[in-house]
């Protein structure tokens, strides 16, 4: 099974899907980067490899991940709705499927450090469990202005073994923590290896994340045949970088009866700069980290400064297959916005007890307004992870409106 997942057309030997993708990086870097794209193309034919990948999945990760039907929702929706639960697998979200995958392609290539950046520390703690597990040091760059707001994600990377670096340049956020981790990777490209958090970067990051995601809609797809007779109408995922939702549509983008829908983050506004993240809806091609695709820009044609409550979704470009399934039209992209996804926070968790990240809430607030259209069949959302990592923030700032007491 999972022989199949790698062998998608796209993209290009040079990592174009039609006029996205690519690698634009200094020349030394590029050097380095083709490294990996060749010791990618070995591997991911080398048994030996995908076996051990499809161990660790079944026996670390908990892999397969159910799929669950959410009667309660789909009574009251009207629509059939089901979920992929990637918010059981172990550290509890999808980002350990790539993280593993990039951090045996790490050893094997005979690094000896893994090393990325993080933004509310998910991608963080993913990394530096699969570093743990697999014998590799660790060394994850954050703001320090995040790292005082995502404390406990902090707290877990140092109690598996990671470093935690600072970023204290600027604003002290994830576009700084990306500048000192990149710094940091030019200084010795040789021992080190950067595993990207998502669908995003230069050639071969975007397809090789994508196929270590796959294993998602590879079982998604055999799963819902088996409970249904049938495959799903359509398929929901978020869209942040893009790698949950690429995840679950691979294994269905040729079967042309599935409608996919991906869902990007509105924020507070979709009609001020700064206050969403709605990247694919908003805007328009070019090249940011190394790649070209849908990016937000300001006037300077600097990346533009993105928000959303969820801050798995908030960057302001998105992994170039996206771009070219936009074009093609073979995907619909639609936004959710910060209130919409904390309703829907509360509803899973009130009609399933299912308490969702904020991030995959707003994959659950779209398939909720879909299951109201008529005619719309069966949804399968990606539960791309638990909420547990958000409990707090969300209690403290919307507590109130969901009639939870201060306590
Ligand atoms: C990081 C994250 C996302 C966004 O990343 P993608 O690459 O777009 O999937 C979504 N959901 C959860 C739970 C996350 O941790």
């Amino acid at each position: 099974m999972a022989q199949n997942i790698f062998n998608c057309p796209l993209p290009d030997e040079k990592g174009y899907f039609g006029e996205y993708g690519g690698s634009f990086i200094p020349p030394d870097l590029q050097a380095i980067v083709d490294e990996i794209t060749a010791s990618y193309e070995i591997i991911c034919k080398d048994p030996s490899f995908l076996e051990e990948l499809t161990d660790l999945y079944q026996h670390y990760v908990g892999r397969p991940s159910p799929i669950f039907y959410a009667k309660h929702l789909s009574e009251k929706y009207g629509a059939e709705i089901y979920m992929k639960r990637e918010d059981l697998n172990h550290t509890g979200a999808h980002k350990i499927n790539h993280c593993l995958g990039e951090a045996l392609l790490a050893k094997r290539m005979g690094k000896k450090k893994l090393i990325a950046e993080t933004g509310a520390g998910q991608h963080g703690v993913a990394l530096a469990t699969a570093a743990a597990l697999v014998g590799l040091e660790c060394d994850i760059y954050m703001g320090e202005v995040d790292m005082v707001k995502e404390h406990p994600n902090v707290v877990r990377m140092y109690i598996l073994g990671a470093n935690v670096i600072p970023a204290t340049h600027g604003r002290k956020t994830l576009k700084e923590a990306v500048d000192a981790a990149f710094e940091a990777y030019l200084g010795d490209p040789v021992t080190q290896f950067y595993a990207i958090g998502s669908v995003v970067g230069p050639h071969p990051f975007p397809r090789m994340v994508r196929d270590f995601q796959s294993i998602v809609g590879v079982e998604a797809r055999e799963q819902f045949r088996q409970m249904t007779g049938k495959l799903p109408d359509n398929l929901v995922a978020c869209v942040g970088g893009g790698s949950n939702a690429m995840g679950l549509f691979t294994a269905f983008i040729n079967d042309e009866e599935v409608a996919m829908h991906g869902v990007e983050p509105a924020g507070r506004s979709l009609d001020i700069p700064g206050e969403n993240a709605a990247t694919i809806t908003l805007g328009k091609p070019g090249v940011m980290h190394g790649f070209k695709s849908y990016m937000l820009q300001d006037e300077k044609g600097e990346p533009q400064e993105v928000y959303s409550v969820a801050s798995g979704l908030d960057y302001p470009s998105v992994g170039p297959q996206h771009s070219y399934l936009k074009d093609l039209g073979r995907v619909n992209y639609a936004t959710i916005n910060d209130k919409e996804a904390i309703d829907a926070f509360f509803e899973l968790s009130r009609e399933e007890g299912i308490i969702p990240a904020i991030e995959s809430s707003h994959a659950v607030a779209y398939a909720i307004k879909l299951a109201q259209e008529p005619d719309v069949g069966t949804i399968l959302i990606n539960l791309s992870g638990r909420g547990d990592k958000d409990i707090d923030f969300v209690v403290e700032n919307y507590g109130k409106d969901y009639g939870i007491p201060q306590v």
